[in-house]
């Protein structure tokens, strides 16, 4: 007798009609995704889009089926072609990695087997929490310590700071609100803290003057004894001194706070540290520079970026935590339909009690594939050739009069210009960022520009295993070219 006579194979469903069709198409992708990569490096880095790439996304919703591989073309025609550019090898913008292909496959997979990582018994979420536990082996962090893994390092600072609040609030702040604190809480970083530490102390209620950005020295590192002065003022003038974030690589210039002394800080004043680590905290890892990063684990909380020094695909960020009853007090909560059973499918841990999500993808499995096919050695060793490449960078800098340095080059981040006599800033940011531009619009190599010291500069952030020092030669004979062609010929000068 049929139980559910109404259950036929009319019914609908997103599977294939005939899944040998799924494998011919699926085989072309993959052959030609590996051709893209090992490509990379004869394609432009970036390139403008045409008109008809941009009004092809202005299509209206599709209401009726179309085959997968005509799906597909349309995203090889239009998509494909016209990447970010952070995969290729003379990618220096802003601040990220360029990926991998075991990393992609992991992506690839985590997608087919379609686990939900809030948690529960299942081998993703003993993955998930294994490369918790990696990461905090890498940095130094005690086993008792606990993390997460995240969007990226905004939501792992986010994570870090809330922990701080919490912890540091002098009243229940779960149940009763910033509004119950007795005295307003302060937080302290560099003038060159990143940006999302505004949005994380915004939205945590304090507001963003809680965060107060205290001088830099000539190294643009925390000036230690302004900060101390400045803890002294609030707590006379009423506020709570809450947290101190350390920057472990600061996005302008690459600087490394003084982490050592800033625990010596945060102990004497009785203040959370937490550590910016997006870009520097897996220096901990490089044989030759671990010791700029010395300090770090003596942190309260650290935000580290998986998907920036260890090429993860995006996204792919970590937030831990020493002190793991402090890290699940902030964020645990169980409503009655997520209830843990003894045995079965709910008994695991609920990981989505670490942080904000509730439903989290797998991230952990493309970290995962990429390390145990290279090693932590090597993530260590490509770290190291990068710093040492923008020291090459620096020295072809200092050697060659028509460019100047503008910050002192710590780590793989190094800020310059292109000098032009007698010009004023104001022409001198011009001139600069035509450069800047025709390097990206002629496909050669994409930077990024800043503001150091009130002066307007190029920035280069190498944080590619691609690269090869002599892109970073190519780079300087174009921009010196550059210079000449457009300082002979525009009227913007
Ligand atoms: C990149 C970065 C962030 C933000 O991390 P995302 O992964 O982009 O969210 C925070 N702080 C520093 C120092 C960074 O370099």
């Amino acid at each position: 007798m049929d139980i559910f006579p109404e259950a036929t194979n009319a019914e609908e469903t997103l599977d294939p009609p005939d899944w040998a069709d799924v494998g011919e198409l699926s085989h072309r992708i993959l052959d030609d995704a590996i051709a893209y990569l090992e490509d990379v490096r004869n394609r432009p880095v970036w390139c403008e889009m045409p008109a008809e790439v941009r009004a092809f996304f202005g299509a209206p919703l599709p209401r009726s089926p179309a085959p997968a591989a005509d799906v597909y073309d349309d995203v090889a025609r239009n998509v494909m072609p016209y990447p970010m550019g952070n995969i290729h090898p003379r990618f220096w913008s802003w601040y990220m990695g360029s990926s991998n292909f075991t990393g992609a496959l992991g992506d690839f997979l985590a997608a087919i087997q379609g686990s939900n990582l809030g948690g529960g018994n299942h081998a993703a979420a003993l993955m998930d929490s294994q490369v918790v536990n990696w990461m905090k082996e890498m940095v130094g962090f005690p086993v008792s310590a606990s993390g997460t893994l995240v969007s990226g390092g905004s939501m792992a600072n986010i994570i870090g700071l809330t922990v701080a609040r919490n912890v540091k609030a002098g009243v229940d702040v779960r149940e009763r609100g910033v509004g119950a604190m007795p005295k307003p809480l302060r937080y302290y970083a560099s003038d060159q803290v990143h940006s999302c530490h505004r949005k994380a102390v915004e939205a945590l209620g304090l507001g963003n003057q809680a965060l107060r950005r205290i001088q830099t020295d000539a190294g643009l590192r925390i000036d230690i004894a302004a900060l101390k002065a400045a803890i002294a003022e609030d707590r006379e003038a009423g506020f709570r001194p809450a947290c101190v974030i350390g920057t472990a690589g600061t996005v302008n210039a690459g600087a490394v706070d003084d982490l050592r002394a800033l625990a010596s800080v945060a102990a004497e004043e009785d203040l959370w540290f937490h550590v910016d680590g997006c870009i520097g905290a897996l220096i901990a890892i490089a044989p030759k520079n671990r010791s700029l990063v010395a300090g770090i684990e003596q942190a309260d909380s650290i935000a580290l970026d998986p998907h920036k020094w260890l090429h993860a695909p995006f996204e792919a960020g970590c937030a831990l935590v020493r002190d793991a009853s402090q890290h699940r007090n902030t964020f645990a909560v169980t409503p009655e339909y997520l209830e843990s059973t003894p045995r079965g499918l709910a008994s695991g841990e609920w990981l989505h009690d670490y942080g904000l999500q509730t439903s989290r993808g797998f991230r952990a499995l493309k970290i995962w594939m990429a390390l145990k096919e290279h090693g932590v050695e090597k993530f260590g060793r490509l770290i190291d050739q990068n710093i040492a490449q923008a020291r090459h960078l620096t020295r072809l800098i200092e050697a060659e009069p028509a460019l100047e340095l503008m910050a002192p080059t710590t780590i793989n981040i190094v800020s310059f210009r292109h000098r032009l006599d007698g010009a004023s800033e104001k022409k001198l940011k011009a001139f600069n960022t035509e450069i800047m531009l025709r390097l990206q619009e002629e496909g050669i190599a994409a930077l990024s520009d800043t503001t150091v010291q009130g002066r307007h500069c190029l920035r280069v952030a190498i944080a590619n295993h691609r690269t090869r020092r002599d892109d970073l030669d190519l780079l300087v004979a174009e921009m010196l070219r550059l210079g000449r062609e457009i300082a002979a010929t525009a009227t913007l000068m």
